[in-house]
């Protein structure tokens, strides 16, 4: 993967560099991960777990920047996870 912005193909919003939590057992350390509410993919997720699971959850796009792999990131509330975005230096 290159290091050009990363967007969501869900939203077209660019992704957030997120902190990985130890107990994660992806080998980076680093993911990108679309924190827009909004995102289609986030906002279908929640009748998409209620019908299959029955349980008040959703999921986030995520890509892994080291082996362009992308999959979901379970989510259990809008806010949640959302303390492991890396806030961009550049953005002031
Ligand atoms: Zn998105």
């Amino acid at each position: 993967m290159s290091d050009k912005n990363h967007t969501c193909p869900h939203c077209g919003k660019d992704l957030a560099a997120w902190n990985v939590p130890e107990m994660a057992c992806w080998g980076t350390r680093i993911q990108y991960v679309c924190f827009n509410d909004e995102c289609s993919y986030f906002t279908k997720g929640w009748e998409w777990m209620r019908d299959k699971y029955e349980v008040k959850a959703s999921y986030r796009y995520r890509l892994d920047p080291e082996t362009g792999e992308e999959g979901p990131l379970p989510v259990w509330s809008a806010d949640a996870l959302k303390s492991g975005i890396i806030e961009n230096q550049e953005k002031k």
